[in-house]
């Protein structure tokens, strides 16, 4: 018998390597992980809160995405969710577009959404339980920045970035990365007269002063700052236009390309 309640849903954030966050979602009891590229430290934070791993959530192929895998499931078997197009060894729930899923051991329920363009068959889990909207992204969005194209087209990430821009403005963005400083350092470049923008670095400034990570961000957030959900901005065309990466009467399409391309050489 476990002297353990079952709390209200939590989600942990998880350092690893350099850059990376994985995220447990427990209730006190269970737990699942997003993303463990690096099974040590999942399996400290379980030790550390005396949680049971029962579900590994994957969404994309990289390897510091998945790299954990095969040590916490060598503790014990539980179910491996991921993406059915993205070239995945060992996924056990395969899940697209649109499908949702029990996630087993918590009272959770999570949407599935096809978000190619950071690989090709990426995938992200969404929770749209009301008062507790969830975005678990991977490395397609970011705070204020949004994973490089390495698989897929500019048009594909664009569509699947707009399909997180959808989301209510409260959802919580638990992205891959703490890239925020650097990503809003190139948004203010381009964007140089957003006020929201210019208190987000400042803000994001001192959390990183302690350490503290910027994530998760809000979509909200994102919508009002993020330079790669807000590409038709009359300001952002102006900036690419200025640079000499855009073209007058370019396509919506082509200020998302140029600018994704501005932001891998700044
Ligand atoms: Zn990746």
């Amino acid at each position: 018998m476990t002297s353990q309640a079952r709390q209200d849903l939590a989600v942990l954030t998880v350092p690893a390597f350099n850059d990376n966050y994985l995220w447990v979602i427990h209730d006190g009891v269970h737990a699942a992980v997003v993303d463990p590229g690096d099974a040590g430290p999942i399996q400290e934070t379980l030790a550390e809160h005396h949680l049971t791993l029962s579900a590994i959530l994957l969404t994309h192929h990289h390897a510091d995405h998945i790299g954990g895998v095969p040590a916490l499931l060598a503790q014990g078997s539980v179910p491996v969710f991921g993406p059915r197009n993205d070239g995945i060894e060992g996924i056990t729930q395969a899940l697209g577009e649109g499908e949702r899923m029990k996630v087993p051991g918590l009272d959770l329920e999570l949407e599935v959404l096809e978000v190619p363009g950071h690989t090709l068959g990426h995938i992200a889990y969404v929770r749209r339980t009301p008062g507790a909207h969830w975005l678990f992204c991977g490395d397609t969005l970011f705070a204020g920045g949004c994973g490089r194209l390495f698989e897929g087209t500019p048009a594909q990430m664009a569509d699947s970035l707009a399909k997180l821009a959808a989301l209510p403005d409260d959802t919580l963005v638990y992205c891959a990365h703490e890239y925020t400083v650097s990503n809003l350092r190139f948004a203010q470049a381009v964007e140089p007269d957003n006020q929201g923008l210019a208190l987000r670095m400042k803000d994001a400034s001192e959390r990183r002063g302690t350490r503290l990570p910027t994530v998760p961000s809000t979509i909200g957030l994102e919508r009002g700052t993020n330079p790669f959900l807000r590409y038709t901005e009359p300001g952002i065309v102006k900036s690419l236009m200025e640079a000499g990466r855009l073209k007058e009467g370019a396509a919506p399409v082509e200020a998302f390309a140029a600018l994704r391309e501005w932001k891998n050489v700044f």
